[in-house]
């Protein structure tokens, strides 16, 4: 068992994130610190069945601690490892897995979308020079002032991300 870690750095299954996603298939998944049999678990309890494709997915996405990637970054992986799938396969694959709450997607402008591995409330840095996406450490970021909702609507999420660049 090569010793990943899966939970390091906001954890991807921590209590916290398993409390407030819906697992449609009314289970939790019974996690083992073993990437291959986790993967299987979430993929099952989230009501995906485990096709090979989506484990070895899973197993790029899932193996590595809590990541921050988009469909051509999974693609160029999966190519690397020699998982032989499709960019479209890639895509699906990804929003199923978004849909199924075990990822979270954050969009930083029209042209790219990064999926979460950590589904857990939190904030992003965006650092511009190299185009990458990181968590933002305090989860308890709040805006001065939140909008007025219309009627018949409740906040359900607030995404925030922040725009950095090197200074000149
Ligand atoms: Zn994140």
């Amino acid at each position: 068992m090569p010793d990943v870690e899966i939970s390091g750095n906001g954890s991807f299954l921590n209590d916290e994130a398993a409390g407030s996603v819906p697992h449609p298939a009314g289970r939790q998944p019974a996690l083992t610190g073993c990437p291959w049999h986790d993967v299987n678990e979430m993929l099952q309890a989230a009501g995906l069945r485990p096709t090979r494709q989506r484990m070895a997915l899973g197993w790029l996405l899932f193996g590595k601690g809590a990541r921050h990637l988009t469909a051509e970054m999974l693609y160029e992986e999966a190519t690397l490892a020699k998982v032989p799938v499709s960019l479209a396969t890639v895509y699906n694959t990804l929003n199923q897995l978004t849909d199924a709450g075990l990822l979270r997607q954050v969009s930083v402008d029209g042209t790219k979308t990064y999926f979460d591995t950590n589904v857990s409330a939190h904030h992003h840095f965006y650092l511009e020079n190299n185009h990458e996406l990181v968590d933002i450490p305090d989860p308890h970021l709040v805006l001065q002032k939140m909008p007025e909702v219309p009627e018949g609507y409740e906040i359900a999420r607030v995404d925030m991300v922040v725009r950095l660049r090197k200074k000149r």
